[in-house]
């Protein structure tokens, strides 16, 4: 981006005024006030609304590039709640060799009950078979302002006066971190960067000033396509997101019973001793259980109605069910569906089978609680 190109305070978008469909875009009126926010910034401040524009994963993927050619302290935000939907594909070829700083966002959404420790060895270990080997990692609740003091000494400390870049896949919460962090430290009000649930916010580098002449950096989210929240229509999103601690459910299941997330997902249990499942959703949304040898007529007869969301005029948005097969084979197991949440099968030697809008990334993993 040029030195002189105005950017939006919002999102980071270069400020233009000739295309409204592209990002950036402001009514020429707009270019009079002191702080300029971009007209798709402006909707969703104020009417929580979002509009579409088009973006490339390529202009993304550049900014990070950059990143490996700096020496900088790498800060990547994570999802407690996906994990799967968090991780940025070959995120360690583009940071280079500069230390990250590994940073678990959402944690208010996890039951009070979890231990922390074995969480942290568990993301420990799946960071290093994602490639990455993080120097500290830290749990935080951005939205509650929990750690966030503890995230900011411990930036400061490993940063060692070199410039800091705050990364995450859309939607992990980078930029309520930012916000935070602005907010802990005497920032300007106006300088608050857009937040919302809705994926891809953030458009360009935000740059803020550090005080020893540094600067912080913004990046991107980039988008990691496995998140559900790219195939559920926008105005649902937020019901299937959950805002507060979950309460985790449990079902005693026999084999050919099925269990239906709302209208956005089906796991049957199709063979194995009766079991124990333990699911980790939204707590409003909607668990319903029948017979599997039901379920195709339930789903047919009743999806976008006593199973939604999806509603009804939105259930042709959302991409068809994929079925997946799975054998839980040891130990406590976690079925996770990306960003939607996850179904813990309590014993082994369970044969499950999942379905789910084509495109959501569904996984095996161990039990993180
Ligand atoms: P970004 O795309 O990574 O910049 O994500 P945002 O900061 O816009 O946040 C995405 C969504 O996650 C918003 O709905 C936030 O309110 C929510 N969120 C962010 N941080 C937290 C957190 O610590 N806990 C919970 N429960 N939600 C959060």
């Amino acid at each position: 981006m040029k030195e002189d190109t105005l950017i939006c305070a919002g999102c980071g978008a270069a400020i233009q005024t000739e295309d409204q469909s592209k990002k950036g875009y402001v009514p020429p009126s707009a270019l009079q006030r002191d702080i300029i926010i971009c007209q798709r910034c402006f909707r969703l401040k104020h009417y929580n609304e979002v509009q579409d524009v088009s973006l490339e994963n390529k202009d993304f993927t550049d900014n990070l590039h950059e990143l490996g050619r700096r020496k900088a302290l790498v800060v990547k935000i994570v999802d407690v709640f996906d994990f799967e939907g968090s991780w940025i594909p070959g995120f360690q070829r583009y940071i280079g060799r500069n230390d990250v700083l590994l940073l678990v966002n959402k944690t208010d959404l996890l039951p009070r009950s979890v231990n922390k420790n074995k969480l942290k060895d568990w993301i420990q270990r799946t960071a290093k078979e994602h490639g990455l080997k993080a120097k500290e990692i830290l749990f935080i609740s951005a939205e509650k302002n929990y750690g966030i003091q503890a995230a900011a000494s411990i930036m400061d400390e490993l940063r060692n006066g070199k410039d800091v870049y705050i990364t995450g896949a859309t939607n992990v919460g980078k930029s309520t971190f930012i916000n935070k962090l602005i907010q802990e430290f005497g920032g300007d009000e106006e300088q608050l960067i857009t937040t919302s649930n809705f994926p891809g916010t953030t458009l360009d580098m935000i740059d803020l000033p550090l005080d020893d002449g540094s600067r912080l950096f913004d990046t991107p989210g980039i988008i990691n396509n496995k998140q559900i929240a790219h195939y559920i229509p926008k105005k649902e999103l937020k019901q299937i997101t959950p805002s507060k601690e979950i309460k985790p459910r449990i079902f005693q299941l026999n084999e050919k019973q099925t269990l239906f997330i709302a209208g956005l997902a089906r796991i049957d249990f199709t063979s194995g001793h009766p079991n124990s499942f333990v699911a980790y959703f939204a707590n409003d949304l909607l668990i319903h259980r029948t017979k599997q040898d039901n379920a195709d007529q339930l789903y047919a007869d009743h999806a976008g109605e006593l199973l939604s969301p999806p509603g009804k005029e939105t259930l042709q948005d959302m991409p068809e069910f994929l079925k997946q097969s799975f054998t839980v084979k040891q130990g406590k197991t976690d079925i996770v569906i990306s960003g939607l949440g996850w179904l813990s099968v309590i014993e082994p030697g369970a044969e499950i089978e999942v379905y789910a809008p084509k495109g959501v990334g569904v996984s095996l993993r161990e039990a993180i609680i």
